[in-house]
């Protein structure tokens, strides 16, 4: 984690029951509102209302009503007379008292409003208001004082223990609603309130673990005791692709559960797969809870409740998970620790790896950080022993890693406006002679990543951003992958008016479907890209293909590079190996290594061996030369020791500050302004203000600073020091980004 001390004092309150205005002018408690407001606001509690810090309350707010948490007893800030009344509290468990700590915590780290951050725990419409129940009837064994015909048929009916419905009960006796309602008043029969709502099967830990190797076994055995420890330190489990990481981490769930409490495995989105799942089934029996942006209404509110009555077990989700209400969170997994689809940019921004270590450490619960490449601040905490790291070095069973080589472009340059280099195609054909599966990689959505004009040299750009369109032929349109902005491929250059002068530039996944399909005629192709998939279904159905080898070829974008498990993939051919290395981001090196070395995971995952071609421009560069010599540790151990150099994380501290605005003159007002605020500070440096690299995003022009400081310096006081008391319009937004990972 980037120099994240867990230890700063005075950034939560305590829940201050001390501060209980406990003379004789009653009870008030503050309260948290899931809004931006700056701290919790203080409410009157009637006589008789039973509330608790945690508790979800009703209270006023101007002329509204709103539900927000009761943080702690009254500051007494405001005069009594003044302040408004709770009107209600809520039936839901009070958020427990760690929950609430956390929600502190985040807001005071991503510097954004604690309301705002309560918001993210309160993601789940419907789930505060009274659950619906249906009442069942069951027999109790009493008899009634005086039987009759119709009473002994509805006991009888009722004689083998299973709770019906009254109506239920009725019909099968054959007996009117007025019997049964007789026998329940005079006890032979009660009532029971289940939840409407389906309920989590209970998860058995034993149901069927996988005999573990020796390897395996010995680190299952070492997750296994961070549950004795009263504060764990977070563990790296550091494994090649398909040594059983999954399999190992499943024991220490399966431990969770033995000792009663909750497990959060945690997944980058696009893994929320349904392969995980059946694998999660085959391994404890039942489905685990799931949380993720796909959930409609009703799931949301079912999963929410169970979380927080301690109803569900398991709970698999994206990084929203983090915030749910646990009743006795035990465990956190993060899988595919390093992946960037932890980091959330939008409202919030917070790393939901870094925050689930923060998480865990408030709890004293194991954390456990899996992956096969791990984010390089993961790294330097292990090498420096902040972290434990647990090594699996090799694949499972008779699986072996795939050999990586690069082709050189330069040497073997596909043909003309073809993206394929021979070697590659020759590898293909070897493949498909062999009936096993190649997965071609490109990290580009759509057909083409420019459309331009042969005559004039005009760019198709973005009305609202500065970007290119992007050429999706299947769909006959350009679109932005930024705001979502499309048009129709236009016949005439916008710009000179030319005829049929447009061309597409470069090569997109539909480009490399549309190249395959013209060189392997035969081949059943896959092409899997999240704009070409719509929905989950479509997904796993494409999976399933994939699985039932009724697929030769896949072509897709990341959301094939993580996680899945294709026993007949043989061959991997990443068509632009250089693709992520073209922009100057500091972690472009580590990013690119970490995802070819992901797509690489995919190649001989069973029995028959995989081999990886990289096609690139510069064989040379030092991220291929790791990839191809397999010499991971080397180059995480240099790119460590350069970000050392230059105080980057996570040796130094960044802090991103982006000023945006529709009315571009404001924006520049604003930035002006905070430039001129710059506190003076010591180990602190701010660059900026400058035109952001996406100038222009969705309509607002973006100016940012980026703010860099060593790492003993509390960049958080920094930023609030420099921000407290700036004027911003309603019409100017400034968000503030700590641990930036987009310096877009
Ligand atoms: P990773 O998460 O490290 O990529 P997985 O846990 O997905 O690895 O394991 C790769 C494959 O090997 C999976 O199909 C898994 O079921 C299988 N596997 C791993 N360990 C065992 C084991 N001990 N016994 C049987 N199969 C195993
Ligand atoms: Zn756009």
């Amino acid at each position: 984690m980037t120099g994240i001390d867990q230890r700063q004092d005075g950034l939560w309150t305590e829940d201050g029951d001390e501060r209980l205005a406990a003379s004789g002018r009653g009870r008030t408690v503050s309260v948290l509102l899931p809004l931006g407001l700056p701290r919790p606001y203080d409410y009157k509690v009637p006589p008789g209302l039973d509330l608790e810090p945690g508790s979800f309350v009703v209270v006023p707010l101007g002329p509204r009503l709103l539900v927000g948490v009761v943080w702690g007893e009254g500051t007494g800030e405001v005069g009594d007379n003044r302040l408004r009344a709770v009107e209600e509290v809520l039936p839901v468990p009070p958020l427990r008292e760690v929950s609430r700590r956390f929600i502190d915590w985040v807001a005071a780290y991503t510097l954004h409003p604690p309301g705002m951050v309560l918001r993210l725990v309160m993601r789940a419409p419907g789930a505060l208001e009274p659950q619906r129940t249906r009442t069942l009837l069951r027999i109790t064994g009493e008899a009634p004082a005086r039987m009759t015909p119709a009473r002994t048929r509805v006991l009888a009916a009722a004689a083998d223990g299973f709770a019906r419905t009254p109506a239920e009960l009725a019909d099968e006796a054959g007996a009117s609603a007025s019997v049964v309602k007789g026998l329940l008043e005079q006890g032979a029969l009660e009532a029971i309130d289940l939840p409407a709502e389906a309920a989590f099967p209970a998860i058995d830990p034993d149901f069927a673990g996988k005999t573990l190797s020796q390897d395996q076994w010995d680190a299952a055995g070492e997750l296994r005791t961070l549950f004795g420890e009263e504060a764990p330190r977070p563990m790296l489990l550091d494994g090649v692709t398909g040594s059983g990481k999954t399999e190992v981490y499943f024991e220490a769930v399966a431990e969770a559960m033995r000792r009663g409490r909750q497990a959060l495995i945690l997944l980058p989105e696009i893994a929320l797969t349904s392969q995980f799942l059946e694998r999660f089934e085959a391994r404890f029996g039942v489905r685990p809870a799931e949380w993720h942006s796909d959930l409609g209404p009703r799931e949301r509110r079912r999963v929410w409740r169970a979380v927080a009555e301690g109803r569900a077990g398991v709970v698999v989700g994206a990084r929203s998970a983090l915030f749910l209400p646990y009743a006795d969170l035990g465990l956190i997994v993060v899988d595919e620790e390093h992946d960037a689809a932890y980091k959330q940019d939008e409202g919030v921004s917070y790393n939901a790896r870094d925050m689930a270590v923060v998480r865990a450490s408030l709890g004293g619960i194991p954390v456990i950080l899996s992956s096969a490449t791990p984010a390089l601040e993961t790294f330097v905490n292990a090498q420096a022993g902040r972290y434990g790291a647990i090594q699996l070095a090799s694949r499972h069973g008779a699986a072996a890693m795939p050999g990586i080589s690069a082709i050189d472009m330069r040497r073997d340059p596909p043909e003309r406006g073809r993206w394929l280099s021979p070697r590659l195609v020759e590898a293909m054909i070897e493949a498909l002679e062999q009936k096993e599966q190649i997965l071609l990689f490109l990290n580009r959505r759509g057909y083409a990543p420019l459309t331009l004009c042969r005559a004039c040299g005009h760019r198709m750009e973005c009305p609202n951003c500065s970007a290119w369109l992007v050429e999706h032929r299947f769909r006959r349109e350009l679109a932005c992958h930024h705001c979502g902005y499309t048009a129709p491929l236009p016949r005439a250059c916008p710009s000179c008016g030319a005829q049929d002068s447009l061309v597409a530039c470069g090569p997109g996944v539909e480009r490399i479907a549309e190249e395959v399909a013209e060189r392997f005629p035969e081949a059943r192709i896959s092409l899997l890209s999240s704009d070409v998939l719509h929905g989950p279904r479509a997904h796993e159905e494409a999976i399933r293909q994939i699985e039932n080898r009724e697929i030769d070829i896949i072509i897709g974008t990341q959301i094939v590079a993580k996680g899945h498990h294709f026993p007949w993939l043989t061959l991997v051919g990443v068509i632009d190996a250089d693709l992520g290395l073209e922009n100057a981001d500091l972690r472009a090196g580590e990013r690119t290594f970490q995802l070819m070395q992901q797509v690489a995971g995919r190649a001989g995952r069973a029995e028959r061996p995989g081999r990886v071609l990289l096609q690139t421009y510069m064989p040379e560069h030092p991220v291929m030369r790791a990839l191809v010599a397999g010499a991971r540790d080397s180059f995480y151990a240099r790119e460590a020791e350069q970000r050392r150099r230059l105080g980057q994380p996570p040796f130094g501290r960044l802090a991103g500050v982006v000023v945006s605005s529709e009315n571009p003159a404001e924006a520049q007002r604003v930035a002006h302004e905070m430039a001129r605020r710059i506190p003076e500070a010591e180990k602190v440096q701010v660059l900026g203000p400058a035109p952001a690299p996406l100038a222009l995003l969705r309509g607002r022009t973006r100016i940012r600073f980026l703010i860099k400081a060593r790492r003993e310096v509390n960049l958080q006081a920094f930023v609030t020091n420099w921000l407290t008391g700036m004027k911003v319009p309603g019409s100017v937004r400034v968000a503030i980004d700590i641990d930036p990972l987009s310096f877009l």
